[in-house]
Order: structure tokens, then C-alpha cells, then sequence
């Protein structure tokens, strides 16, 4: 028997900016991403012997999710069995922490991490790129998901680019009750007219000179202006944020998740706990994270 664990770390957007649709319906995106220290942890294992037909057996502590053949997890497994050939039986746990459809990208995530097991078990050479390209077909996000860090994400999400680390602040998550669909989010986007777009370039340039005051001003998603217009609970939230120091506060993805910036760990240790606090009635989940630049 064979076993191997993985990390799977949610993501925040700290700008998105959607560029024009192609013929086949897929979005052209920019975006930098920032991994954080909120995660899933899987467990992979197989008893190596050949079979006929790959059995993937699929176990979580999410009651939330199916664990049949729509989870992306298994949806990322069989596309390595198509590729590779493999014909070993996979027994996967998950212990799921990220919200689900949350714009953290948990779905993706996992698939990520089930990628890189299923290459660690069974066909080690196959490189990291390799992996994103398979990854892509399954979801924008996933490509990124497989190495992770501050990087700029472009095309359908299958063109990055590693940035230098963004600078390591204090950062609040806030995830409100509901969950948002991510293709109901764009399509509603197609029909908007007049949207805001982020300054994806000065956020870069910010990055690059460490200077956190400046990548803050250029958070920017164009995605709230759909998202943020049917809850309105997401400005309200981002707004307590700013209220209490944040050098700024943006939704993530397709939301509903809101981050805030803080310039130390301990503004947003104190704010989220002011956030727990002055909201206690409601059913929001806030915590304080870090970036992780490693995974
Ligand atoms: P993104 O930020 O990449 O748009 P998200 O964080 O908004 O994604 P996910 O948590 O990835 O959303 O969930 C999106 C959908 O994927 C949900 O409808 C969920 O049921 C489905 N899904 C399938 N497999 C998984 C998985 N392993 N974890 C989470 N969601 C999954």
C-alpha cells in the first residue's frame, strides 16, 4: 500500500478583471492571485495492484458535497486515468475546511491536489505544466492551483506568470452564509454595461516594490458589481472592514467571501474579533489568514 498527502490552500483574487468572452463561451480573465493559509487536506492511497477499470473511491467529512463522479476531485483523477493509463485503485480522503462555492476556489483546489497525487503515485516524470494543462479543461482556477504563490493569471486561466511574493500583511476572511454560483456570476456579468476594471498593471508594479499601500488601492473585482448588487451585505461587511482600519476590503472570485487588508496581523486579529462580535447574530464565518507563497 502506497500513500501520499496533500495541501489543498484556498485562493483570494487581490484584483479580477474580465477581458471579453471567447466563440466557445469562456471567459478571458486577469487576475492576480494570492494563495492563503486556509486549507483542505486529502489523503491519497492505493494497494498498487493492476486492475481492469480504475475504482476511485471517494470519502469526506463535508456534508455538503457528492462524492460521486461530478466531484471535481474524482472528475481530475479519471482525466489523469484517460491521459496516463493508470489502472490502480484510489481510496481519497478529504477533509474539507475551505468553504464551498465560496470564490476561494475549494472545488479547484482539490482538483489541483488530486492531480499532483495521482502524478506522485503513478507517473512522477510528468511535469507541473503538463498538470495545468490538463487541469484547465476542468476549470479556470485549477491551473494555478497546481503551483500556487502571488501569480498573474490570464487567458481562460492557463497563461501564468510567478510574481514576486505580495507583501505579507494582515489579512481578515469573511464568508458570508450563502453560496454564490460561479457561472450564473459571469453570465450575468456578459450583460453589464458600464463596469470598473482594475489597474491589473500598477498592481504588478505595486507588487514588485513590496509596497502594500499601493497594491491595496488597486484591489479591484470586476465581479462585485454582479455579486455585490444582489447581496448587499457584502458592501456592509467591506465597509465595517474600512471602518476599522482595513487598507482595504474587496470580494473574492465570484464572491460572496470578502478579504480585508490590514497593515499588521493584529489590526486584523482585533477586527475580526470586532466583526464577530458586533454581528454575533448572524451567520457569517471570520478569521484572520496569512499568504502563503509555497505550497
Ligand atoms: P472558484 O473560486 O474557483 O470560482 P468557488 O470557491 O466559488 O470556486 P467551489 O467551492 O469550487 O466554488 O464550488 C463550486 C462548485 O463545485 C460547487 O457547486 C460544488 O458542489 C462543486 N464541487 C465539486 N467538487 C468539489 C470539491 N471537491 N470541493 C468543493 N466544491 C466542489
Amino acid at each position: 500500500m502506497r500513500k501520499v498527502q496533500q495541501t489543498a490552500y484556498a485562493k483570494i483574487n487581490l484584483s479580477l478583471d474580465v477581458l471579453g468572452r471567447r466563440d466557445d463561451g469562456y471567459h478571458i480573465v486577469r487576475m492576480i492571485m494570492q494563495t492563503i493559509d486556509l486549507c483542505d487536506e486529502l489523503t491519497f492511497e492505493t494497494q498498487d495492484r493492476e486492475c481492469p477499470a480504475m475504482e476511485v473511491v471517494l470519502e469526506t467529512d463535508s456534508g455538503e458535497l457528492s462524492c460521486g463522479e461530478d466531484n471535481l476531485i474524482v472528475r481530475a483523477v479519471r482525466c489523469m486515468e484517460a491521459r496516463y493509463g493508470i489502472r490502480k485503485d484510489l481510496k481519497i480522503r478529504l477533509k474539507k475546511r475551505i468553504p464551498v462555492a465560496a470564490g476561494m476556489a475549494g472545488g479547484s483546489t482539490d482538483a489541483a491536489a488530486a492531480l499532483r497525487a495521482v502524478r506522485d503515485l503513478f507517473v512522477p516524470d510528468v511535469s507541473d505544466e503538463e498538470l495545468q494543462k490538463i487541469g484547465v479543461t476542468l476549470g479556470a482556477d485549477i491551473p494555478y492551483c497546481i503551483t500556487g504563490g502571488t501569480q498573474l493569471s490570464e487567458g481562460i486561466g492557463e497563461k501564468l506568470r510567478a510574481l514576486p511574493d505580495a507583501p505579507q500583511c494582515g489579512l481578515v476572511i469573511c464568508k458570508p452564509s450563502m453560496g454564490v454560483s460561479t457561472a450564473e456570476v459571469y453570465t450575468r456579468y456578459d450583460s453589464l454595461t458600464d463596469v470598473r476594471h482594475p489597474d491589473v498593471d500598477a498592481q504588478i508594479e505595486a507588487i514588485r516594490r513590496g509596497d502594500l499601500e499601493n497594491m491595496a488601492k488597486c484591489c479591484i473585482n470586476v465581479l462585485e458589481e454582479v455579486t455585490g448588487a444582489i447581496y448587499p451585505q457584502i458592501g456592509e461587511i467591506e465597509r465595517f472592514f474600512e471602518e476599522k482600519g482595513a487598507l482595504v476590503s474587496r470580494m473574492s472570485g465570484s464572491g460572496p467571501t470578502v478579504f480585508a487588508i490590514f497593515t499588521t496581523q493584529e489590526q486584523a486579529q482585533e477586527a475580526a474579533a470586532a466583526f464577530a462580535e458586533a454581528r454575533k447574530e448572524e451567520d457569517c464565518i471570520v478569521f484572520p489568514c496569512r499568504f502563503v507563497y509555497q505550497i
